[in-house]
């Protein structure tokens, strides 16, 4: 959501007719958009705004901004701490970016936080339709903002205000837009997607019928979506993901415990068995569906119990991948008030490693059992590792590399690859054939005389 918000914010900035830089040094504008998912943000974010001061006392007339969550959550403090910043502004008027820089280049710094959403500007489509995308073919859609969920871990609520969703038609207007400039692969944003259209119908969510309807859509060829709750994973989305052809196999279910006293603590609103018997409803409907999830270990009172059932969730869920965090208090959320029972940070790293072994090996279990099969591959362009290979991604999202053979599998193609050896992170393989070329323009530099 955050990375969306940057692409969201880049296209704005060219729409007022700038260029990106090559570098901090030399750049107008320099905007931070920030997270707070993760601790350390703040250090972080003012360890960066120490590097820019003394360009900006080189350079006065260079602005540096400072927007998303942290910006929402210490508006004030923003400025005291780093008087050079020339804007701040939060969650809910990303859009307003430009014309704030405008303004604070007439008037000096301002700091302008909205304290909630104003439910038009969150569903108005224009900044995403802005959007400078990293991959041609490949964008992000968000559907929702916000989360009507109280998780006590969780930051979120409080810097991203209420769910509004925005309109179906406009998503689908959206989504054609992005298929005539050659998008082929939508991911779909949400913090609880499947109670996206609840504020919109008052009666039942539309994620199943945007799902359906997008999968409509002449030359989208794939769909992924992040994130479903699995208290809202209902069988109406289970279905459209099996019936409708562009929906790839692909499930991120966060699970965060698999005990059912933390599960409870941290007011998750599932139990670790309605989550299996979720998931096996969807895999029973999805053929080979490649699930991941998120996992936090340490959370406030875990104890050994707690966590050794949580080995067995796991176990028994058998994920293709999943993404493990270590506790961390979050001012103003619940569980940072649980102090006494936050759990001691060896115990805690013990647990981590204790729990990464086992993902690993479903990763790997998962990934060698696919070796000899034929995956279609959307190209993405040369390994970062190795520029003798080319990455793609499956249908299931899995990361791919093969030898380059066939020049025309250019990044935005869609290829066959036949999986030769299965890792705990990716796959290796060999192009078998190209389906078809890539569909995006191709922007040619100007070439000046
Ligand atoms: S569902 Fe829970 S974890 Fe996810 S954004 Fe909402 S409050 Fe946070």
């Amino acid at each position: 959501m955050n990375e969306h918000d940057s692409e969201r914010l880049a296209g704005l900035l060219v729409s007022e007719g700038m260029v990106p830089a090559e570098d901090d040094a030399s750049a107008d504008v320099v905007i931070f958009n920030t997270c707070t998912i993760r601790e350390n943000a703040d250090l972080k974010l003012y360890s960066a705004l120490g590097h820019l001061k003394a360009e900006k006392v080189r350079r006065p007339d260079m602005q540096i901004a400072v927007g998303g969550c942290m910006a929402q959550k210490d508006r004030g403090q923003i400025l005291e701490r780093a008087g050079w910043v020339d804007v701040v502004f939060g969650t809910h008027n990303l859009a307003s970016a430009p014309a704030l820089l405008r303004r604070a280049a007439a008037e000096g710094p301002l700091v302008d936080v909205w304290d909630a959403p104003d439910p038009e500007a969150a569903r108005d489509m224009a900044p995403a339709l802005y959007a400078v995308r990293e991959l041609p073919w490949a964008a992000w859609m968000t559907i929702q903002t916000g989360c009507d969920n109280t998780c006590a871990y969780c930051i979120v609520p409080s810097v991203r205000g209420e769910e509004i969703s925005r309109p179906l038609d406009d998503l689908v207007a959206e989504g054609t837009m992005l298929a005539k400039s050659g998008v082929t692969e939508i991911t779909v944003l949400g913090q609880n997607v499947n109670s996206y259209g609840r504020d919109i119908t008052k009666r039942r969510p539309l994620f199943a019928d945007l799902l359906r309807a997008l999968g409509e859509i002449e030359g989208i060829e794939r769909i992924r979506f992040t994130s479903p709750h699995p208290k809202d994973l209902g069988p109406e989305t289970i279905a459209a993901m099996a019936e409708t052809a562009a929906v790839c196999p692909q499930l991120h279910l966060p699970l965060q415990s698999g005990s059912d006293k933390v599960l409870s603590a941290m007011r998750r609103g599932y139990n670790s068995a309605r989550y299996l018997s979720r998931l096996a409803d969807a895999r029973a409907r999805i053929d080979d569906l490649h699930v991941t999830t998120d996992l936090i270990v340490g959370f406030p009172g875990e104890t050994e119990k707690d966590f050794e059932e949580s080995l067995a969730v796991v176990a028994e869920a058998d994920f293709d991948s999943a993404y493990t965090f270590i506790f961390s208090p979050r001012e103003g959320t619940r569980a940072a008030d649980m102090v006494d029972d936050f759990v001691a940070d060896e115990v805690i790293a013990d647990r981590f490693r204790r729990l990464k072994e086992v993902l690993d090996r479903s990763a790997l279990r998962h990934h060698v059992a696919r070796e000899g099969r034929r995956e279609e591959v959307l190209v993405e362009g040369p390994s970062r590792r190795n520029d003798q290979m080319i990455s793609g991604r499956t249908r299931q999202g899995k990361l791919i590399h093969f030898p380059i053979t066939d020049v025309s599998a250019r990044p935005g193609a869609l290829v066959h690859v036949e999986v030769t050896h299965g890792a705990p992170y990716h796959l290796l393989g060999e192009l078998v054939s190209v389906e078809r070329g890539p569909r995006h323009k191709v922007r040619l530099p100007l070439l000046r005389s």
